[in-house]
């Protein structure tokens, strides 16, 4: 029987469905009622909620599962798991009669007594763009699945994955006060002891594919858990009110590390960074003397900075706010609305705080294509901000074609895995020093 695939990012996959804290959690009513819609949607007797786990799939939900093939567990080995293929490689999977597939020929499963014959199964994307599980449907006959109820299937996981990120959120809001205190007290011994490191994204000009700027995205690099992602301790951060000098820290470790580029790397003279800004910080009375100082030490010019904001960071805040962001533009940095479109209030942000640069969500840019639902909604997105008079920088784009589409739509600038993923400065470094390194020298030997 072939071994269950691993996604290429498993480790990275495995540290974000961690974050969710969903595993072995309890029963889910609206999960529950997700997968019901699932079944009767595909007329399947039985459907499933599953998160791929190390060695395990985990049934985050089930409808009918035990009546229709009898599976009493809530879980199964990896090695049987239909869903680990649809999580490796981020695809509908759909087997409409598995003793005819070689994957699954052998499988326990389908050999065993619960006979299973026909699967389908969406997976389920988190918020951080790298797949937990899948939404499936089963059946001991085989069958087809026509294409608009695996439509209907794919479009049901969105919703389960937008679900566990509302519960994500509530499950980071809701650490005990104790866990809090001690988790908390771990992180603040992280930041004094430099274990926070900052990592670059490049935005690229597409036209020329020129690097314009990079975005800083921190990293906690904990002496035993290895390099942890901004996911896994960024909700305590906030939580606990940490976020204030971690955000300090990253924006000054940011404007210097970009000064020593611009001063040192020809190619870099004129790299701009983009610094994220939680509106914990931007509620602190001195935030503007925070970044004014930065960019002082650093000796970096004002308009080399854009300070990204998010329309979450917005929410709740008042006049406080709005004067910080006059004091902040005022020094010159430009500001930028961050996962734009993703909000309840995008429309209103816009007004309320004129940014000079939108990022359009990566949602939008994935789904580019899809439908024409989906193409008029992100080509609604991008005109508003450009008839607004800003920039929009579009994120997460992984494929050509969504270049392409992104250039049809007026969109000049992007950042991505197409161009490259974050990583650490001495790999930025290399590749801006690689830009205008001479071509290698011929040997003189013949
Ligand atoms: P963000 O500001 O939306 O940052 C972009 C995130 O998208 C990054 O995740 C980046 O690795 C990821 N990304 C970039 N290109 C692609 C792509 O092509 N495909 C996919 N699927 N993802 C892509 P990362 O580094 O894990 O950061 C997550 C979030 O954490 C950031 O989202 C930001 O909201 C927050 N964050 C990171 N650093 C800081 C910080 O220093 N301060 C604050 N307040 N928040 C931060
Ligand atoms: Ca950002
Ligand atoms: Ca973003």
């Amino acid at each position: 029987m072939p071994q269950a695939p691993r996604h290429r990012r498993e480790a990275e996959r495995l540290a974000s469905l961690r974050s969710y804290q969903v595993l072995d959690a309890g029963p889910d009513i609206a999960l529950e009622a997700l997968t019901a819609a699932a079944a009767r949607a595909l007329k399947a007797p039985a459907a499933l909620v599953t998160l791929v786990d190390e060695d395990r799939q985990w049934f985050a939900s089930a409808t009918n599962l035990s009546a229709a093939i009898g599976y009493h567990t809530p879980q199964t080995p990896r090695e049987l798991s239909f869903c680990a293929y649809a999580v490796a490689d981020e695809q509908t999977l759909v087997v409409p009669d598995a003793t005819l597939d070689a994957r699954f020929a052998d499988n326990g499963l389908v050999t065993g007594p619960e006979h299973l014959r026909a699967y389908a199964g969406a997976p389920i994307i988190g918020r951080d763009g790298l797949p937990l599980g899948a939404l499936c449907v089963l059946d001991r006959q085989a069958r087809p699945f026509d294409a608009q109820g695996v439509q209907v299937l794919t479009d049901l996981a969105t919703t389960v994955a937008e679900l566990l990120e509302l519960r994500r959120a509530d499950a980071g809001a809701g650490l005990s006060d104790h866990d809090v205190l001690s988790e908390s007290h771990r992180l603040r011994a992280g930041i004094d002891a430099g274990e926070l490191v900052v990592h670059y994204q490049p935005v690229v000009d597409l036209p020329t594919g020129r690097w314009l700027g990079m975005e800083a995205l921190v990293r906690w690099n904990h002496p035993q858990r290895g390099l942890l992602p901004p996911w896994v301790f960024l909700p305590l951060a906030e939580a606990s009110g940490l976020i204030v000098p971690l955000g300090r820290e990253v924006l000054q470790q940011a404007c210097a590390q970009v000064a020593r580029w611009r001063r040192d790397i020809p190619a870099a003279a004129d790299l701009h960074v983009a610094v994220n800004v939680s509106g914990r910080q931007l509620g602190e009375p001195d935030i503007a003397d925070v970044i004014a100082e930065a960019l002082q030490v650093a000796g970096l010019p004002a308009h080399a900075l854009t300070v990204e904001l998010t329309e979450t960071s917005l929410a709740d805040t008042g006049a406080a706010v709005d004067i910080a962001l006059q004091h902040i533009r005022a020094l010159g940095v430009t500001l930028a609305l961050d996962d734009f479109g993703t909000g309840y209030a995008s429309f209103s942000y816009l007004q309320r705080f004129h940014p000079d640069i939108v990022k359009l969500d990566r949602c939008f840019v994935q789904a580019l294509g899809r439908s024409a639902r989906d193409d008029l909604l992100a080509r609604t997105l991008i005109q508003l901000g450009l008839r607004l008079g800003c920039d929009i920088v579009a994120e997460g784009v992984e494929h050509p074609q969504q270049v392409d589409a992104l250039t049809r739509l007026g969109v000049r600038t992007a950042q991505g895995y197409l161009f490259a993923t974050p990583r650490a400065p001495e790999q930025v470094q290399e590749q801006l020093l690689g830009v205008h390194a001479p071509p290698p020298r011929a040997t003189t030997a013949s």
